[in-house]
């Protein structure tokens, strides 16, 4: 899907993909980064015969794409990529996906003004973990057992996206397709509309000029973190501005260019792996002070290795599970941006969703104590990104310490998830 967005300096109208960030002027070519700290939300625009009616509804839609892994059998070739949408309002009359409408039209940034009509947003339950939205607890109910999920969503694009609807001579009518929908089943209760409080909705252009030298930052249009080429810092865009962030990076032989880094998100519990487990446990097991027992080992002393780049599902798997088995990647890391390196375009906090797979594909190779399993719920965790180098060959790409082999066709293809 495209978006037609207008440039904030000059107004040109600028096509990006859905899940595209860094906006490119070709006309004034300033460079911004698009920020929000709500999901993103579009709007597609009515059929030209519609358009301009007064009496337009517009219905949200939720949007999800990205990977979606099995935490019941991880390992077993069951991930997938799911790109769906979804009504994310009760009325029951409205078609309850979007179809293929938002691939006719460009959509445009949300952006009502006070007469436009928005219905209230309501995702179902089910709904829910592909917004990224919290099920909210009610204070009068008891609190129930959490139900075991038995998914794990990872998102490239969680939106919202508005169609418009109207009505004519008593029968709804789809005012992308023009065609009439049916009639309000007898009895439904009167739409909700978005409250006029609610309906801006804060989209931020931040410059990408590094702050500390003001040259340009470099990042793709998927980008999610930015880095300046000429004094090697790192940038995070937040609100209104853009925050440093640290990296690191496993050093390679003096002299080597064969090398490409592919970066890595590095989580960690915050307080030292032998804390949590009770020391008679320790000591049951003959182990010293510090030292972890063995299928703590086996698991990555309760660290985890996550791709933070797109890539197909079972390969994104294979990656975070061999670099989280893999020994000694925290060891030997310094502060350094590598010259060759790979795009960071997985946020931390999509990438983090994924240690429960990880654990979950690690807990059918081993014994596992329950008292020893990191408590992933929490989320507590440390997290840094880490450039990981790879041996740079025709075909491959290959990480010297684990033998990892990624293939370089299938990095590149990674960018259409
Ligand atoms: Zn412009
Ligand atoms: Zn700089």
């Amino acid at each position: 899907m495209e978006v037609e967005h207008a440039c904030p300096q000059c107004g040109a109208p600028v096509v990006l993909a859905e899940s595209d960030r860094l906006l490119s002027c070709p006309f004034c070519r300033v460079r911004l980064y698009l920020w929000s700290a709500e999901v993103f939300r579009y709007r597609i625009p009515p059929a030209p015969a519609v358009n301009g009616r007064s009496d337009l509804v517009y219905v949200p839609y939720g949007r999800f794409r990205g990977m979606v892994f099995d935490l019941e059998e991880p390992d077993q070739g069951k991930e997938r990529v799911l790109d769906t949408s979804f009504l994310a309002a009760p009325a029951a009359l409205y078609p309850i996906t979007l179809g293929l409408r938002p691939q006719t039209l460009k959509l445009r940034p949300a952006f009502f003004s006070s007469a436009d009509r928005c219905l209230a947003t309501r995702i179902a339950p089910e709904h829910r973990p592909l917004l990224g939205v919290q099920t909210p607890s009610r204070p009068d109910t008891p609190p129930s057992r959490p139900q075991r999920r038995t998914t794990v969503t990872v998102g490239e694009v969680r939106s919202l996206i508005y169609a418009p609807f109207f009505e004519k001579r008593g029968r709804w009518h789809d005012g992308v397709l023009n065609t009439p929908l049916g009639e309000a089943p007898a009895g439904s209760p009167p739409p909700e509309y978005l409250p006029e409080a609610e309906k801006p909705w804060d989209l931020h252009f931040i410059p990408t000029l590094c702050p500390d030298c003001g040259w340009d930052l470099a990042g793709v249009s998927e980008s999610c973190l930015l880095f300046c080429p000429q004094c090697r810092s790192g940038w995070e865009p937040g609100e209104s501005e853009l925050q440093r962030f640290s990296f690191f990076s496993q050093p390679v032989p003096p002299g080597r260019d064969d090398y490409f880094f592919l970066p890595f998100w590095h989580f960690e519990l915050p307080y030292a792996p032998a804390d949590y487990f009770r020391l008679p446990f320790s000591r049951l097991l003959g182990l010293q002070a510090g030292q972890s027992p063995p299928w703590q080992r086996e698991h990555g002393r309760g660290d985890y290795w996550v791709p933070a780049f797109k890539i197909s599902p079972r390969v994104f798997l294979r990656l975070a599970r061999t670099a989280t088995q893999a020994p000694g990647a925290e060891t030997d890391l310094a502060p350094l941006l590598p010259e060759r390196h790979h795009p960071v375009t997985l946020p931390a906090a999509e990438a983090q969703r994924c240690i429960e797979v990880i654990q979950a594909c690690l807990d059918r190779e081993a014994i596992v104590l329950e008292s020893s399993r990191p408590r992933i719920e929490d989320g507590d965790w440390e997290k840094r990104l880490v450039f990981i180098p790879f041996l740079d060959t025709a075909y491959e790409l290959i990480q010297p310490r684990s033998r990892l082999g990624i293939s370089k066709n299938c990095l590149n293809l990674g960018k259409y998830i």
